[in-house]
């Protein structure tokens, strides 16, 4: 990387008269999950010389994928949590705050000390925020009774707990919301674990998934897994009645338009949007999410600012750690051409889901992706899902690879 071409000119001919050195590009990542830990360690690889400055307020990141298999007692809540050592060993500076407002026009943000730090480009993964109080019912307060554990944290164990004290013959209900949200297949990953979890430990008890859609990602592999698998789940779409309208922490009832629910466990996946801090600094549009250009990520209302991962607008590609870990490589490439003067070019863009149907066994779908003006679209004939028929040894094999992308996607942001 040049970013100062008299600096390197002076520097080959080991000339002083260079009385002014160049500043150093500076580039701020906002959010150190799958988006911002990718981000910034590809970038400080590609472009050693920019000053890569990440801003996370947490010291230890929890993941969400692998949070279902937590949740049904499959798996140990450490194997999700993931420190910044190896970013900061590599040369990026760590700063735990949070950003509390961002100034486009003046390339600078402010953190929650009222620290203000310029940047030459930014680079924003907030992931998302849960609309409050969109399901009329479901607030803050709401969540400490009705888990949503879609955001990783404590939700998690308090819905794990939960979900251990349901009594044989008793009821739990996963509430769905309607897409867009945080990771299409997760819902029916996590009913079909809390499934088996019943089946095996309290086999008179009952699940029923209520759903404001019709059709989701993966439907007939699902749909075929749980009608051999898990005879006490039941699914409602969203033409079945199965969307909820409301519900009360207090008296524990989730109401559809024609039923009302009182279960041992509701678990409320909520509405969702991008995080606080892209609706506060403008990046955000009315959807609620940050319309951007695929090509290199740059926010459409905010120049200056990329936006990757969850809190986009992108189309077709989902969002999951997967899309945003393949932006965020494709951002950082693009962010480091710019600053060299060079123009991008459109990234190829790949998505695979994994989602256990039970222990060892998982299902998997996937996506290529190319750039159609300002969003991505499935490109024709590439990418698809599991086999319906295919045999154990498939899922068996699919199980392992789930494990491994999942090694594989965590060493890759976190090291
Ligand atoms: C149950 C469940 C299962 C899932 N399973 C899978 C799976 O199997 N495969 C898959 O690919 N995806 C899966 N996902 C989706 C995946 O978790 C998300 O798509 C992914 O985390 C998005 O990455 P991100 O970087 O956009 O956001 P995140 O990973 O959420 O990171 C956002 C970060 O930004 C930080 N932040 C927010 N606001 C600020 C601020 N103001 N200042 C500084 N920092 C801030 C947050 O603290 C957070 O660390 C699953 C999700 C759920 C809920």
């Amino acid at each position: 990387m040049t970013f100062g071409r008299r600096t390197l000119i002076a520097a080959t001919l080991g000339a002083p008269f260079v009385a002014q050195a160049q500043p150093k590009a500076r580039v701020i990542v906002v959010g150190g999950g799958f988006g911002g830990a990718t981000a910034a360690r590809t970038l400080k690889r590609v472009a050693p010389d920019i000053d890569v400055v990440l801003i996370e307020p947490n010291p230890v990141f929890t993941a969400c994928p692998a949070s279902n298999a937590v949740i049904a007692g499959l798996r140990d809540h450490e194997t999700l949590r993931f420190t910044y050592k190896t970013l900061e060993a590599e040369g990026i500076r760590l700063i735990h705050q949070r950003v509390i407002a961002i100034d486009a026009a003046h390339s600078s943000l402010t953190l929650a000390d009222n620290t203000r730090l310029d940047f030459t480009r930014a680079i924003l993964a907030p992931g998302i925020a849960i609309r409050w109080n969109a399901l009329p019912g479901y607030t803050e307060a709401a969540a400490a009774v009705m888990p949503h554990a879609w955001r990783g944290g404590a939700q998690i164990m308090l819905l794990r707990e939960r979900l251990a004290a349901v009594p044989d013959g008793g009821l739990v209900v996963i509430s769905v919301p309607a897409t867009p949200y945080r990771c299409p297949s997760a819902p029916y990953e996590r009913a079909s674990l809390v499934a088996h979890h019943l089946k095996l430990r309290k086999p008179r008890a009952k699940l029923i998934v209520l759903d404001s859609n019709d059709s989701f990602s993966m439907q007939r592999l699902f749909l075929a897994a749980w009608k051999s698998l898990y005879p006490n789940l039941e699914h409602l779409a969203l033409s079945a009645s199965g969307k909820v309208t409301e519900v009360n922490a207090g008296t524990g009832e989730i109401r559809t338009d024609f039923e009302t629910y009182t279960p041992d466990l509701a678990n409320i996946i909520p509405p969702q949007r991008a995080a606080d801090i892209a609706v506060q600094s403008g990046v955000a549009d009315r959807t609620g999410w940050c319309p951007i250009t695929p090509v290199t990520f740059e926010s459409l209302l905010c120049p200056g600012i990329h936006v990757i991962g969850d809190a986009t607008l992108l189309g077709a590609m989902p969002k999951s750690a997967f899309a945003a870990a393949a932006q965020a490589k494709a951002c950082a490439h693009a962010v480091a051409l710019i600053l060299n003067g060079q123009t991008p070019e459109p990234p190829h863009l790949l998505n695979t889901c994994y989602a256990l149907i039970a222990p060892h066994l998982a299902i998997s779908s996937a996506g290529v992706y190319r750039h159609h003006g300002t969003i991505l679209v499935d490109t024709e004939g590439a990418g698809g899902n599991s086999a319906l028929d295919a045999p154990r040894s498939t899922r068996e094999a699919e199980a392992r690879h789930a494990e491994a992308w999942f090694h594989a996607v965590t060493t890759e942001a976190f090291g």
